[in-house]
């Protein structure tokens, strides 16, 4: 066994030094010039990282969000007048209309009776094939409509509150005792 620097042979136990990067089997006086590098604690090094890996924040991601879409997008009401005024105008029966859109005649006049609503898919279907608008953006009154409750609640002190509830028991006491 030569030493891969100095070209000498090895006295002793061979070193494995990397030395600017590569790595040498060198004698003891040429191993000062490297880092010694050791491959069996390589590996006892990379066990037991997979353990240690963050898994809460795996869970954390997981988190439902199909329904953002449905949100942000809504049938017109009308939806089901709509489609049947617009197959009639185009001159469609449901048969036809059906071959077009690829879906049963069943559904459709479900749609166009208002039994079914169509998903999607089907309304997008729907449109390109009569050439009216069926989904449209979701409208504001709803969102405002839930958050507007809350705002104004949360405008109210307790004493309001308070005092709210005694006119309401005061007049369902009086109710009461009146019917009584
Ligand atoms: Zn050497």
């Amino acid at each position: 066994m030569r030493c891969e620097v100095c070209g000498r042979r090895i006295n002793g136990k061979p070193l494995k030094v990397i030395i600017e990067g590569a790595k040498l089997t060198v004698c003891i006086e040429c191993s000062k010039l490297g880092k010694p590098y050791y491959e069996e604690p390589k590996q006892s090094m990379t066990s037991p990282r997979p353990g240690t890996k963050p898994r809460p924040l795996m869970i954390q991601t997981k988190k439902p969000q199909p329904p953002k879409v449905d949100t942000s997008l809504e049938l017109v009401e009308n939806f089901d007048l709509k489609i049947r005024q617009a197959r009639e105008k185009l001159g469609l029966s449901h048969e036809e209309l059906g071959k077009r859109i690829n879906e049963k005649v069943s559904l459709l006049r479900k749609i166009e009776t208002g039994k079914m609503t169509p998903d999607n898919r089907l309304a997008t279907m729907l449109e390109h094939a009569l050439k009216i608008k069926l989904i449209v953006p979701a409208k504001e009154e709803k969102i405002p409509q839930a958050k507007l409750t809350r705002p104004s609640g949360r405008d109210m002190t307790l004493g309001d509150l308070i005092q709210m509830d005694k006119k309401g028991s005061e007049k369902e006491d009086t109710a009461g005792r009146r019917q009584s």
